[in-house]
């Protein structure tokens, strides 16, 4: 078997793991970014929206994504929308831009592995990860390594080879297709709620394009046992909602995908070992997103490992400021975002009617906040204790838990 020596193996080629892997070859490090794919992004499985501020700090640029400035949202029997003056959203080209990442990775100095399945991980004689084995055309490679990033997605094949994790009990399941449409308002998406689009979730309309769009279902498990791609081709066929003002719709390309709803319930560094993006549970659960936190904690999840090498200590302790920096981050929006999201959960068609009229009397910076689940302590205080509307007052008391 061929051996090769690296400081970092990263598993996966998604924004989380090209994040970790230019960060920690950017601090010096020797870093092996491993993907099992023929080429990054060969298999599209997200909606891909996400935020043009963030897009701008991770400096990913104007060709990848599309700009979204008005927010539709409909229920059974009514229909909102909020606009924005300038775009504040965006649904990026998912190829374009995690080949980006990818290459910045190369170009810091990391090696791509692509068409490279990691199958095992190599355990030292007191049980910690110190690499893993991959199959290649063929043939096998044993990567050794100091610290292995766990950034495979939904799967964490390192985590769960090595017994830490088991599959997530709560995930969203989503089914998309991307579509060229005769009639599109391009800087306009759609979030579609109650039974018929999903029983457990919302279906969307994301523009990519002037003319091309993502169109996609996505419902919670084990909330409920529909399968999205069937609800996906029901609405379809049934032109349902906004979907019939689109005019003719040509399907271009499947995506199907799943994502971690649990909760922050993972716990992310062991000794040599560290689990970011979808692999650790990062993810907004209000609208499945989980692209920017990918981003954002694999770059700090490649900084913490260069850190601890360099220190030459690379146990759970030295490499724990990472788990400690994202929770901080994160931590308190992702549980007050679960609040909304079980209200969500058990509305029906018409609560779901009424819960759009208190949207509506969001201004587009707080819907964005709403939606985007950033709640920070002294935004959702003003919200819940100054909002012009009542409503909106008591939406806001609700996510801060009182
Ligand atoms: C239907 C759906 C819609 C979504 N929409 C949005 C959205 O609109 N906006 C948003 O921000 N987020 C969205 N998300 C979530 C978003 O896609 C994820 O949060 C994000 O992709 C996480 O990035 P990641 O790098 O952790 O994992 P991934 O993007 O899943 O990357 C993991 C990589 O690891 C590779 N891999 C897995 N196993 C191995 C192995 N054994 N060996 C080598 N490589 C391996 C995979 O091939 C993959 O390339 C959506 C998710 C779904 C399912």
């Amino acid at each position: 078997m061929e051996e090769l020596n690296f400081d970092v193996v990263v598993v996966g080629g998604g924004p989380a793991g090209s994040s970790a892997a230019h960060m920690a070859a950017k601090s010096g490090c020797t870093v092996a970014l491993i993907e099992k794919e023929k080429e990054i992004a060969q298999t599209v499985r997200t909606s891909g929206v996400t935020w043009i501020s963030d897009i701008k700090k991770f400096g990913i640029p104007e060709e990848c994504y599309n700009p979204i400035k008005k927010f539709s949202f409909c229920s059974p029997k009514n229909s909102v929308k909020i606009s924005g003056e300038i775009a504040k959203a965006a649904v990026l080209d998912v190829r374009k831009t995690y080949r980006f990442l990818a290459n910045r990775a190369k170009t810091s100095g990391s090696e791509l592995f692509t068409s490279t399945n990691v199958t095992e991980v190599l355990k030292d004689n007191t049980g910690k990860c110190v690499g893993v084995i991959a199959k290649s055309d063929g043939k096998q490679i044993q990567f050794n390594s100091k610290v292995v990033i766990d950034a495979s997605g939904f799967v964490s094949v390192i985590a769960k080879e090595l017994g830490y994790v088991t599959q997530w009990k709560k995930f969203g399941a989503g089914a998309e297709f991307e579509v060229k449409t005769e009639k599109l308002e391009h800087d306009n998406w759609w979030l579609m709620v109650g039974q018929e689009y999903s029983p457990a979730g919302y279906a969307w309309i994301f523009p990519t394009s002037k003319d091309t769009a993502r169109i996609g279902v996505g419902i919670g498990k084990p909330d409920s046992d529909v399968d999205p791609t069937v609800r996906l081709n029901e609405l379809l066929e049934k032109k349902l909602g906004p979907i019939k003002d689109l005019g003719n719709i040509e399907k271009i390309e499947f995506h199907y995908g799943l994502i971690p709803n649990d909760g922050l319930s993972r716990k992310t560094v062991y000794d040599n070992l560290i689990l970011v993006g979808d692999s650790a549970g990062q993810a907004n659960p209000l609208v499945l997103e989980g692209i920017r936190y990918a981003i954002r904690f694999g770059e700090v999840a490649g900084q913490v490992t260069a850190d601890a090498i360099k220190n030459g200590d690379t146990t759970e302790a030295s490499l724990n400021p990472y788990e400690k920096e994202w929770k901080r981050a994160i931590e308190s929006k992702i549980n007050s975002a679960g609040k909304v999201q079980n209200r969500w959960v058990g509305l029906t068609d018409d609560e779901w009617d009424k819960e759009l009229s208190i949207i509506e009397e969001l201004t587009a910076d707080e819907f964005l906040d709403f939606i985007r689940a950033d709640f920070g302590v002294s935004k959702m205080v003003k919200l819940a204790t100054h909002h012009p509307k009542m409503i909106v007052r008591q939406l806001f008391n609700m996510v801060k838990g009182t």
